[in-house]
């Protein structure tokens, strides 16, 4: 298991490799932010960005979604997998946004895990991306580069992964890890085929040794 300082060391060495690694989802206000957060479930950023602006122009508020029903929003979001699901959610989330919070997106993570079709990590990324509250959201990437780098126990959930970060990363830098590791897991450790060979981090991953030999 690599320790804080390795942690922290291949952390700084995905930034150096990605240094404008950032959030990569479009939109113009919290809310729109929020729904494309949702929306980005078991989808691609990019894939999310060519439908929402269609989507932002036709709802630009939460009153506006709440006074349509799901079946209105699914020809929006229909390029996207889950897409009916997804327009329930985004309904019945700015329901709530209207009736618990007044019409605005709350800015604690527990009331932003009221809202329907939103769980800790998009809770998390839009506490961290539009309040600037630290968070260290937990992806798809983020957790496999965690894994592989032995960052983590192989078996560890989300949440024990979250916190061995959270302890090994350093406050003000929660954000820009998050991102960091995002993009080291879209881009070098890919799902299906890690670029271990010419990897700067193969020294410290046994997982990446094994997968050149
Ligand atoms: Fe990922 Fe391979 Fe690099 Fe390890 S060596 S971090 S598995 S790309």
């Amino acid at each position: 298991m690599l320790t804080d300082h390795e942690i922290r060391r291949a952390i700084k060495v995905m930034r150096h490799t990605f240094p404008d690694a950032g959030t990569t989802l479009e939109a113009d206000t919290t809310f729109h932010f929020l729904l494309a957060t949702i929306l980005s479930a078991q989808a691609t950023d990019k894939s999310v960005n060519l439908i929402t602006p269609a989507l932002f122009q036709r709802f630009p508020g939460p009153r506006d979604l709440a006074a349509v029903e799901p079946a209105d929003v699914e020809p929006y979001i229909k390029r996207l997998g889950l897409y009916r699901n997804k327009a329930k959610y985004l309904v019945n989330c700015s329901r709530a946004i209207i009736d618990d919070f007044g019409g605005t997106v709350p800015h604690t993570r527990k009331e932003l895990m009221s809202l329907p079709g939103v769980g800790r990590k998009v809770a998390d990324v839009v506490l961290a991306e539009c309040f600037k509250i630290p968070a260290f959201a937990v992806d798809t990437h983020i957790s496999r580069v965690a894994r592989r780098l032995a960052m983590v126990e192989p078996k560890a959930t989300l949440l024990q992964i979250e916190h061995r970060l959270m302890a090994a990363v350093p406050e003000r830098q929660w954000l820009d890890a998050h991102h960091s590791m995002i993009f080291w897991g879209r881009y070098q450790c890919t799902a299906r085929n890690p670029q271990c060979a010419h990897c700067p981090l193969l020294a410290m991953c046994k997982y990446g040794r094994n997968n050149v030999m």
